[in-house]
């Protein structure tokens, strides 16, 4: 399923087109193959692999989902999450 879903730690899952639109930092979730994660600063894609150098990364070579923001973020997607438990 493509949809937002809240994970059981209260996170929300985004795609990549929400992590670009929102153009906050993000990170994917530990489930990537290879133990690849990536990281976006809110301009650019990092390929994050242990014992490697982060590496410029093309958005067309990012996961299209599984995407994080910050726990603290209030951007259009996690801020209502955050009213609900207030
Ligand atoms: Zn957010």
């Amino acid at each position: 399923m493509l949809t937002t879903e809240e994970r059981f730690d209260g996170a929300v899952e985004l795609t990549l087109e929400q992590v670009v639109t929102l153009r906050r930092p993000a990170w994917t979730s530990s489930e990537q193959q290879d133990d690849t994660e990536f990281y976006f600063d809110g301009v650019h894609f990092w390929r994050q692999r242990p014992g490697w150098l982060h590496q410029l990364t093309p958005p067309s070579e990012v996961p299209a989902d599984g995407w994080l923001h910050s726990g603290e973020c209030s951007c259009a997607v996690c801020r209502p999450r955050t009213r609900l438990t207030a």
